[in-house]
């Protein structure tokens, strides 16, 4: 069955998935969402016998299908390789009472590897499939994460070039030495004099400037986006969600058809909605429980149903789940109005000029598989301790948000089905939060120092991506003003700005 995609906001006809992975964002701002969620057509006898990869095609080629086998296949092979540090992708770690879904074996040890080691093969085979002649240039503003996941999955990927923004002096010291030693002829780093909103409103304006968009073109340029709303980022996170199911009926942890939780750290809300797409495809989940740090729009949103941003921004442990607007929730709330664009496009608006919106009871009814949750800061540290002390496992900052939320869950509700926790990031990348939680003195040492204390506490090695870091030498040193960006991108290709 051929799935194509359409917007949110309703705007515009269906394209073909690789169209979508092109395009990133619809011309009327909305979201691609396919037309129809497909089913699972195998057994789950026969995913606990596939290695990830093999699920990875399973699930993928019901979403891309206007890609060959063979392109999906070489994809997905290029992809989960020795870039992993484990075999198995995605090893799955029991720890008190819950079953912990480790997604940072990859190149940056955080989740999103999972999905940026295969949109750079997604996305330059879809320019092939439609013709498209220009180097694709990947525009992309991070406040850490992202920026070197994007970095590492581009690197060397002929057909493409990719430029990354932060803020100067808002990402942490090993995030901003991840980037800076970054390799690969293609990529690009810059520094900006000022905060993450400036550097994400400057990459959205060079978007959308159509002159520039033209001079590119004439050059052989087009550019894209690698963000978490490019739909080429949503559907290989899915992946993980059915690939576990059928690992832990392998492991004879689970009955074929037993339904478990599934716990998710969020914060721009994708990485759970892969997993009620999942759901929706059939994997027996019962309940979806969101978890939040103390920027808890989304706990709140599922109370009421009201979606409200005004309010103050707290920086937390957990940087990667500081944010005030989830983007993918549109795709839920769209799903949830029935696949009314027009209803979708209406609360979004409120979203923009009121910062809130209110979805209406009917729709509040369809949200009864999910379960808002938030942990505080102290909480968050509380569970990293008491995890470490019962069993020895450490957890990372996101990680332990989830995890804290699933406990007040599993005290509140007594429900004692199976629960997946995804964990998010190595403690490694958060060396310090962590090992402070466990009760480190932590103040004089420097990052590298605390890797190896937290070596040694763990009893793991220190993590190959953070090895290779201590000694590189920088290859980046751009840094420029807010109104410099454009300048940078036309100095980095080559062209007259
Ligand atoms: C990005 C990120 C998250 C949040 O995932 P979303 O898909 O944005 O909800 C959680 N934990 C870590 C470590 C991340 O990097």
């Amino acid at each position: 069955m051929e799935i194509l995609y359409k917007s949110t906001r309703g705007g515009g006809s269906p394209i073909t998935a690789s169209a979508a992975i092109l395009k990133g964002l619809a011309d009327d701002g909305g979201l691609f969402v396919p037309e129809q969620i497909p089913s699972l057509d195998r057994t789950w006898e026969e995913f606990s016998g596939m290695t990830y990869g093999e699920a990875a095609y399973e699930v993928m080629k019901l979403y891309l299908t206007d890609y060959t086998e063979e392109e999906l296949k070489t994809c997905i092979a290029r992809a989960y390789d020795s870039k992993f540090d484990t075999e198995v992708i995605a090893p799955i770690v029991e720890a008190d009472g819950a079953y912990y879904l480790e997604l940072f074996h990859g190149a940056t040890i955080a989740f999103k590897d999972m999905a940026l080691s295969i949109l750079p093969h997604l996305m330059t085979t879809a320019a092939k499939k439609n013709n498209i002649k220009n180097e694709i240039v990947i525009l992309t503003a991070t406040s850490g994460d992202t920026g070197k996941a994007a970095l590492a999955g581009f690197a060397d990927v002929e057909g493409t070039r990719i430029i990354v923004f932060y803020p100067k002096s808002g990402v942490s010291p090993i995030q901003e030495k991840q980037m800076v030693t970054q390799k690969g002829k293609n990529t690009f780093v810059v520094g900006i004099h000022g905060n993450f909103d400036d550097a994400q409103s400057g990459v959205k304006a060079i978007f959308s400037d159509r002159e520039l968009k033209e001079k590119l073109d004439s050059q052989g340029f087009q550019f894209s986006s690698a963000n978490s709303i490019n739909i080429g980022r949503l559907v290989p996170q899915i992946v993980y969600y059915i690939y576990s199911y059928g690992a832990l009926l392998r492991e004879g942890k689970i009955k074929s058809g037993e339904e478990i939780n599934v716990v998710v750290p969020t914060g721009n809300f994708g990485n759970i909605l892969a997993a009620y797409y999942a759901k929706n495809m059939g994997l027996p989940i019962a309940k979806l429980l969101c978890a939040s740090n103390e920027n808890k729009v989304l706990f709140d949103f599922f109370q009421s149903g009201v979606y409200d941003r005004n309010r103050e921004f707290v920086l937390t442990s957990s940087p990667s789940m500081d944010i005030l607007i989830s983007s993918n929730l549109e795709r839920l709330i769209y799903k949830i109005a029935g696949g009314d664009g027009e209803k979708n496009t209406a609360l979004m608006r409120e979203l923009g000029s009121c910062g809130k919106y209110r979805i209406t009871e009917e729709m509040k009814k369809e949200l009864s598989e999910f379960y808002g949750g938030y942990a505080t800061e102290q909480e968050t540290a509380v569970r990293i301790r008491t995890v470490y002390e019962k069993t020895g496992y450490v957890l990372d900052t996101h990680t332990a948000v989830a995890s804290a939320v699933y406990e007040k869950y599993r005290q509140e509700t007594g429900d004692s089905r199976k629960t997946v926790i995804a964990s998010t990031a190595s403690p490694f990348k958060f060396t310090r939060s962590v090992l402070q939680a466990i009760g480190t003195d932590c103040s004089e040492a420097d990052d590298f120092v605390l890797a190896d204390e937290l070596s040694r506490v763990a009893n793991v090695a220190v993590p190959k991506a953070v090895e290779e870091i201590r000694s590189a030498a920088v290859i980046h040193d751009h840094v420029c003003e807010k109104d410099g960006m454009a300048k940078m991108v036309c100095d980095f290709l080559g062209i007259d700005a």
